[in-house]
């Protein structure tokens, strides 16, 4: 696809202006796939296997072209708006993104998302056994036909617990990253913009945590025997959940288009 394509496809009335940057990524699931471009722009790729595969030529042809295609864009934006591009002083531009990243790295709700992350791999990891043992348990309980089990839809439902876990587990960090970042850079710039992706942003994180909480609050009725771990986990997202609100109070307030509105 090149730009003219792209620049055609974005003044297609069905396509919803924006719905892509406050989603959750989850296309697989989500209702609004007919009205988001972003959607229709990775369709292609989706059918062409080999710009999917990171080994291959094709996938990285693509990705130059889109890169490409993204700076020319930019260009022209930062020329209608007035911006002189090679007047931005790199080397201090440089400076400040990295003093941004440190800043956001340090924010408690950051930190916490991150352990997170790590506490989910450490219980997939110390659970791989259990996991195989419960997926057994229910083959045989199929096979058996036992009158009163229904051992498939318990199945398909822990599948979705765990599906569920494991989609939000790291989007919850990058998320409240670019939220904590954008919180930085609109009181560092004074602009408007940036503190509302950022609330737009920690919204998708808000989302994420309260799904990932009812995931695991799902999983704790088919293993019991985790109680323990699960209420750590459950502790640590609820506690997530309380620092992000506190950081971003209009978070929930903030309209994402399609979702919201
Ligand atoms: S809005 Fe829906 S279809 Fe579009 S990128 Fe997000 S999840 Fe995928």
């Amino acid at each position: 696809m090149d730009k003219e394509q792209i620049e055609k496809l974005a003044k297609d009335p069905r396509f919803i202006p924006g719905i892509y940057n406050y989603c959750d990524r989850w296309c697989e699931r989500c209702a609004f796939t007919s009205q988001c471009m972003n959607y229709a722009l990775s369709e292609d790729e989706i059918d062409n296997p080999q710009t999917q595969d990171i080994t291959n030529k094709a996938f990285w042809d693509q990705l130059h072209d889109i890169f490409k295609i993204t700076f020319e864009m930019l260009e022209e934006s930062a020329k209608e708006m007035g911006i002189d591009l090679d007047a931005i002083d790199s080397e201090e531009f440089a400076k400040q993104q990295e003093q941004i990243r440190k800043t956001v790295k340090r924010q408690p709700f950051t930190r916490a998302a991150l352990a997170y992350t790590k506490m989910v791999d450490a219980w997939f990891k110390s659970n791989k056994d259990l996991l195989e043992e419960k997926g057994n348990e229910l083959c045989s309980l199929a096979e058996a036909e036992i009158p009163g089990t229904r051992p498939v839809k318990e199945a398909l439902r822990i599948q979705d617990c765990l599906e569920i876990v494991r989609w939000y587990q790291n989007q919850i960090y990058v998320k409240l990253c670019r939220a904590a970042s954008g919180m930085i850079r609109g009181e560092l710039e004074n602009n408007e913009y940036s503190p509302q992706d950022a609330n737009g942003s920690a919204k998708v994180a808000i989302i994420g945590i309260e799904h990932s909480i009812a995931a695991w609050g799902g999983l704790l009725n088919h293993f019991p025997q985790q109680e323990g771990s699960f209420l750590d986990l459950l502790v640590h997202l609820n506690r997530l959940l309380r620092q992000v609100e506190a950081a971003f109070p209009d978070a929930r307030a903030f309209t994402r288009p399609g979702f919201d509105a």
